[in-house]
């Protein structure tokens, strides 16, 4: 495959794999496989998408290689990032990588947030993803350094969004959880409020609290919430009675939610989770499951074998129609050691995790729909004539075999090659 000059935009691409999910319905197939397409762009938006035809000298010819539009990482947490060399905690489990996260706080002046902040942003470009949403956490109503300094770290092509992390207990107090709300609403564009929402601080009034000031203010949400295996963990199911509660109300919360971990929900009865499940998905409450942290820090002991995997109920939430996405959450740090902001490591996490099947033409769009994330329908689906011509190529990688093996990589956001990340082994592999 020859690469496309990285200063020149491009008039399309010719002979590219998309995945089934994102194809028009009756796309033709041949052996059972989507047939490649043809994509036009101009002024960097996609123009046209139709199936592949020979010739068109044009376009720069991708001979076959699957692509996926730009990803999605939805839950991270760029305070936090690239802190475990000083930050490791004794134990493992949740709790106790919060108290070592305290203790690493004395670390984070502005030119340290913005460093760490700006490596993992470069990282995410670089594999691909087009938006990134990261958590800050809060420990009082008025705004961390954090929140101040991470809001303009821009990333070429990369739009940042900020969720205030506060924990439920701040919100226990409605005045504090006005202040909170509005300095979030007053914070720009691409701010949303958050929670950390478990048994272990659970309050009723403050999730009221916390509601009322979200629709107050206009803000849409993202909750921390249920991130452990106690079977009866409130937030969830409280929320998804709160919401059907108030759907008829004048004063119901009217912006969209986004609902992290739900680990709780592997825990209870199939009767209990298909109850909240529905709940949520009449709601379009959308589900982010966060595989690689759970595996970690769920039913974790010192010497012990885990015996559960602390996942959400993917694929009852998938049947019920719930939105979904998968995200990397933490990287490096006191909560995860490890991490890339590859999204498809998440994937490959996973597909062994939690069964998955056609991974390429079905759940690769738990990486890369940005409807899901903001709740916007015009979203719905990426690459159709007018959104962004942003999209990600894996060259020497087949269907069978992505998202494993899948480390080479060829970006395009706005119809121009920015990143590319190639081994002549690959690239003769497709040739
Ligand atoms: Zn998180």
């Amino acid at each position: 495959m020859n690469i496309p000059d990285t200063a020149t935009p491009l008039n399309g691409i010719t002979n590219v794999r998309l995945p089934a999910w994102l194809l028009s319905a009756g796309w033709p197939l041949q052996a059972g496989e989507p047939v490649t397409a043809d994509l036009r762009f101009e002024a960097g938006k996609i123009a046209s998408v139709t199936p592949y035809q020979p010739d068109q000298n044009d376009l720069w010819n991708a001979r076959g290689t699957l692509a996926l539009p730009g990803l999605i990482e939805p839950h991270a947490h760029l305070d936090k990032t690239f802190t475990i060399a000083r930050s490791r905690p004794s134990k493992p489990g949740l709790l106790v990588a919060i108290e070592t996260m305290h203790q690493d706080r004395q670390h984070w002046t502005a030119g340290d947030l913005r460093q760490r902040a700006r490596k993992a942003l470069a990282w995410a470009a670089a594999n691909g993803v087009v938006r990134l949403r990261t958590h800050i956490d809060w420990f009082d109503v008025v705004p961390p350094l954090a929140w101040l300094e991470l809001a303009d770290i821009a990333q070429a092509g990369v739009t940042l969004e900020r969720v205030a992390l506060a924990p439920l207990s701040l919100f226990a107090d409605a005045g504090a959880a006005d202040r909170i709300a509005r300095a979030v609403a007053e914070s720009g564009k691409h701010c949303l409020l958050g929670g950390f929402i478990h048994s272990s601080n659970w309050d009723p009034a403050a999730m009221r609290n916390l509601m009322q000031s979200a629709s107050r203010w206009k803000l849409n949400l993202d909750l921390h919430i249920d991130e452990e295996l106690s079977p009866v963990a409130h937030g969830l199911s409280w929320l998804a009675r709160y919401l059907a509660d108030n759907a008829l109300s004048e004063n119901k919360f009217s912006g969209h939610i986004c609902c992290s971990h739900g680990c709780a929900l592997a825990s209870g009865s199939e009767h209990q989770a298909q109850e909240i499940l529905s709940l949520l998905a009449a709601q379009r409450v959308t589900l982010i499951a966060l595989p690689m942290t759970n595996l970690l820090l769920q039913d974790a002991v010192t010497g012990r074998t885990p015996r559960q995997r602390g996942i959400t109920l993917l694929k009852e939430a998938q049947a019920a129609g719930v939105p979904l996405l998968l995200g990397c959450d933490n990287v490096q740090d006191a909560f995860c050691p490890a991490g890339s902001y590859d999204p498809l490591d998440t994937l490959s996490c996973a597909l062994f995790a939690l069964q998955l099947d056609d991974v390429f033409d079905q759940q690769s769009r738990l990486i890369c729909d940005a409807g899901a994330l903001t709740g916007e329908p015009q979203n719905d689906l990426p690459l159709t004539p007018g959104s962004d011509a942003s999209l990600v190529l894996f060259p020497g990688s087949d269907s069978l075999t992505w998202p494993l093996h899948s480390a080479a990589r060829l970006v395009i956001r706005h119809g121009r090659l920015t990143h590319q990340r190639t081994w002549n082994q690959e690239l003769s592999h497709e040739s």
